[in-house]
């Protein structure tokens, strides 16, 4: 079956991946030719907020749920440039990112970093697994990053209240960081692009601005607002901000 980390990691130039992959991606790339761009923009997003996170938010410890094949810079790396302290927990349910999970531990020594193998869908396993417990203080806040997964839920599996239940666990002045694929710039080539996933046997769904802000609750947006994942504090100027058809925002638990 093709795999949604195998598929990214082949965007992104990886090689662990299979010809089942490979056929996938290829199949989303003859609908939407920027993909590989898109991915790229995808990554420099989770730059840009594990550095604002750290350097303006105060935030030295992270929770981060879908992390793919390890891709350096990794989250860890970014927020231990500017707090080597931080600590990071990295979540997963493919045994392919397991298999790399040591290449996500090379923690800097004053931080930490670790790996549990469990799937956001139950989120109380994640919360109270003890190689959470031990690395993160959840009384004090925490960055929740959950960058490209939460397309791979299906309305019917709530992401809604799964995200809520996490939300709920942390406390004031966490912040939650989220990217999500959009139909909302390109409603042709998307849906080319999930009808080759979902003709595959994979689960994908778009969502729309509306619906990804719901993900958010009651916390305050950061600016810029949910935006296009290139229109999140560009580090340089963007030609064309909807040309990565991402929503991706940033907001904090009051
Ligand atoms: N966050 C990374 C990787 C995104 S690819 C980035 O944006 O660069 C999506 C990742 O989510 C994959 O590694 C996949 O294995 C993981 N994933 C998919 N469904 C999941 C689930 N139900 N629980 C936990 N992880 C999941």
């Amino acid at each position: 079956m093709p795999h949604s980390a195998r598929i990214y990691d082949y965007w992104l130039g990886g090689k662990d991946n299979f010809a089942v992959d490979r056929a996938v991606g290829e199949a989303m790339i003859q609908a939407i030719p920027g993909m590989r761009y898109m991915a790229g923009e995808n990554r420099k997003f989770v730059h840009r907020v594990a550095r604002d996170l750290v350097t303006e938010e105060g935030i030295s410890q992270f929770l981060d749920i879908g992390t793919g094949i390890p891709t350096r810079p990794n989250l860890h790396e970014i927020a231990q440039q500017h707090d080597p302290t931080a600590r990071v927990v990295y979540v997963d349910n493919d045994p392919i990112v397991l298999v790399h999970a040591r290449a996500l531990m090379i923690s800097h020594p004053s931080g930490r970093s670790e790996y549990i193998a469990a799937d956001i869908r139950h989120p109380a396993s994640i919360l109270k697994d003890p190689a959470l417990r031990d690395t993160l203080d959840l009384t004090k806040p925490v960055g929740l990053t959950l960058i490209a997964i939460l397309m791979l839920l299906a309305d019917a599996d709530d992401p809604w209240g799964t995200v809520e239940e996490l939300r709920d666990a942390l406390p004031s002045g966490s912040c939650l960081a989220i990217t999500h694929p959009t139909a909302d710039f390109n409603p042709d080539a998307v849906s080319a692009a999930v009808a080759a996933a979902t003709g595959a046997g994979m689960t994908l769904v778009a969502r729309t601005k509306e619906a990804v802000q719901r993900f958010f609750g009651d916390w305050e947006m950061l600016e810029p607002g949910l935006s296009p994942v290139s229109a999140w504090r560009p580090d340089a100027p963007v030609d064309d901000p909807e040309a990565a058809y991402y929503w991706a925002g940033v907001a904090r638990k009051p």
